[in-house]
């Protein structure tokens, strides 16, 4: 069976994208099943030139195909931010509850119209030998006043869906994964290695 390599070592974000690879004919590994990969800077000012360079980094290096997905939030009153800084949003590398804490600190004068975000995801697929194929996914919502629900990860209990009335975390994983950026961006990889594989 062939093998892909997820390149990540975030547990939310890898239960998520296993879900939605589940049914191909492809073993899913992560770099959780890899010992001394080491961790590449995400430097890039876009989610696509850091997820280019996660997957291609990680191909090469373990000689495997790779998936990397680089997201994040972006928040219109915010100019975008946090952007490609949303895992170290409050300083910390994945420190989920500080930046939670500082989104919702720095929106406090911002009124409900004006709380509009997107998650955003740019999956890059690249070969061992460099070739990349990319794409990308994203998924409208507000930025609510208090955190709600225990579901997923990051900045979903902040992540409220008005068509939905709930926040991302009070959503089902299969529900989740209907719907989010990361489903989004899978569905067309899915798509590509479909027609390229017959996966
Ligand atoms: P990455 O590992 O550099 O792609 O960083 C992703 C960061 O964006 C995460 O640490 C979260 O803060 C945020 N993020 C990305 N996707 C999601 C999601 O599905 N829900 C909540 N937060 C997310």
């Amino acid at each position: 069976m062939p093998r892909i390599v997820l390149a990540s070592r975030n547990k939310g974000k890898l239960k998520e994208l296993k879900m939605l690879l589940s049914d191909l004919r492809w073993e899913v590994c992560s770099l959780l099943d890899y010992s001394g990969v080491p961790e590449v800077e995400e430097d890039g000012v876009t989610f696509i030139e850091n997820a280019i360079k996660k997957a291609t980094t990680v191909a090469r290096y373990l000689n495997e195909w790779t998936v990397a997905d680089d997201s994040g939030l972006e928040v219109d009153a915010l100019k975008g931010a946090p952007g490609v800084r949303s895992a170290r949003f409050a300083g910390v590398q994945g420190d989920d509850q500080a930046n939670n804490e500082k989104l919702l600190q720095m929106l406090t004068a911002v009124a409900w119209e004006k709380r509009t975000a997107r998650f955003r995801s740019a999956l890059a697929f690249a070969s061992p030998e460099g070739e990349v194929w990319t794409t990308e996914g994203w998924c409208e919502g507000v930025i609510s006043f208090e955190p709600r629900g225990e579901g997923g990860f990051g900045y979903d209990p902040l992540f409220y869906l008005p068509e939905l009335e709930l926040t991302m975390a009070e959503l089902s994983d299969e529900e989740k994964n209907k719907i989010s950026h990361r489903a989004m961006a899978m569905k067309n990889f899915r798509a590509y290695l479909k027609d390229a594989s017959g996966a």
